[in-house]
């Protein structure tokens, strides 16, 4: 049942961002309950060329993320991945790709998909007032997590802005890409954290077997 009501003449779409290096079932599982909670025609993962909030100098290459990336979502035909931020290099501020999506493609009502950690860090974001005009959030947040934590948080947006974002509840995945790259360089299992068709990528590609961070 979905939690949304039917905007006519627009078309709901989510945006997954993140650096996806590695993607694993943590974005899947929030992508896909974001989707089905609210009726999204189709969710589009766009990994970042040079994530703003992160340092670290050696991240796979962005062709590889995308790799990754595409080969995570083959298997949902409502998943497809897009290379915008990739091809536009340097920095990636999620503003430029939603005013640039909307500009293609006019009828889009975007939802921009995120996890509870980045939900919480948005007031550093460029042009965020902006940003929540122009699209709505999806802050996809663990069972036991205080919502009132985001009202707390951010308590400097304007009440119009702190109302576009939306939470759902998925279930608790501790998964993430910094332990997954721990795991494989330790040579420990990272089998069902992620699909088998991007664990086979990262070793044949050997990812991840160096630490410079
Ligand atoms: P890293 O450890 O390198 O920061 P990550 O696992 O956090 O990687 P990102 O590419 O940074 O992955 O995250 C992309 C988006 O996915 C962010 O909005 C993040 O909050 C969300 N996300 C990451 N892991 C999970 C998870 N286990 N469950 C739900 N959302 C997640
Ligand atoms: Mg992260």
């Amino acid at each position: 049942m979905s939690i949304w009501l039917e905007q006519p003449g627009k078309k709901r779409i989510g945006l997954m961002g993140g650096t996806f290096d590695p993607v694993h079932y943590g974005h899947l599982v929030a992508a896909e309950e974001a989707r089905y909670q609210f009726v999204m025609e189709k969710v589009i993962f766009v990994p970042a060329s040079k994530p703003p909030h992160k340092s670290r100098k050696d991240i796979s290459t962005p062709e590889q993320r995308l790799e990754m990336t595409k080969i995570a979502v083959s298997t949902n035909p409502y998943f497809t991945t897009s290379d915008i931020e990739i091809k536009r290099a340097g920095l990636s501020y999620t503003i430029d790709t939603v005013l640039a999506m909307k500009q293609v493609n006019p009828d889009w009502e975007i939802y921009f998909i995120t996890g509870a950690d980045v939900i919480l860090d948005i007031l550093t974001w460029k042009n965020i007032e902006r940003l929540l005009r122009e699209c709505y959030f999806v802050a996809a947040t663990r069972p036991g997590f205080h919502l009132e934590l985001i009202e707390c948080k951010l308590d400097r947006l304007s009440k119009e802005a702190l109302a576009r974002i939306k939470t759902i509840e998925v279930p608790a995945l501790a998964i993430s890409s910094t332990n997954i790259r721990q795991r494989v360089r330790e040579d420990r299992p990272i089998k069902y954290l992620l699909p088998d068709e991007v664990e086979k990528f990262i070793y044949q590609n050997s990812l991840y077997l160096t630490a410079s961070w």
